[in-house]
């Protein structure tokens, strides 16, 4: 058995705490590391006390979004479930800002643009992802060149058995 490195070990605690997420679209789980301790783990879902997408199903959005296909750029519209709170968001609601700066949060789906900015602001200094999700890459990317905050992404890495959702 090799021992795990640290980014493997926190991303697939990542993938365990994702495991917990009701919305049957996407399952997305976070940590939050400060010099490799765990100060915080959260998925996304419905707030406490409210119906979730197991229950009452997903909670559907279309938006229209361009895509570049080609280097053609395409626009396509594309159904998004609005009902959960994203990881990160979540991530941020049970986190203390003292406990936040200068640490890292793994994510297992890279950041929408909305986490994105409030991780931005959030006293993180390095955010770590795996599954790419290419509608916000580009400006997410250049926002966390700005802010100096290091992103990357996973590779070379394989979620644990069973924690993965097609959607
Ligand atoms: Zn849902
Ligand atoms: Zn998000």
């Amino acid at each position: 058995m090799v021992r795990k490195d640290w980014d493997t070990y926190f991303m697939d605690i990542a993938h365990m705490v994702s495991t917990r997420s009701r919305c049957p679209r996407r399952h997305v789980g976070s940590v939050l590391v400060q010099g490799k301790k765990l100060l915080g783990t959260a998925y996304n879902g419905a707030p406490m006390g409210v119906p979730d997408c197991s229950e009452d199903g997903c909670m559907i959005s279309e938006e229209v979004e361009v895509v570049n296909v080609d280097g053609v750029e395409t626009m396509v519209k594309k159904q998004r479930c609005i009902r959960t709170i994203h990881a990160e968001q979540n991530l941020l609601l049970f986190t203390d800002r003292a406990d936040r700066e200068g640490s890292v949060v793994y994510v297992t789906d890279e950041p929408c643009w909305t986490c994105a900015n409030m991780l931005a602001n959030s006293g993180i200094i390095e955010i770590v992802y795996y599954r790419p999700y290419p509608k916000d890459t580009r400006k997410v990317t250049a926002m966390m060149k700005q802010k100096g905050i290091i992103f990357r992404q996973l590779d070379h890495y394989n979620p644990p058995p069973d924690t993965t959702v097609i959607s």
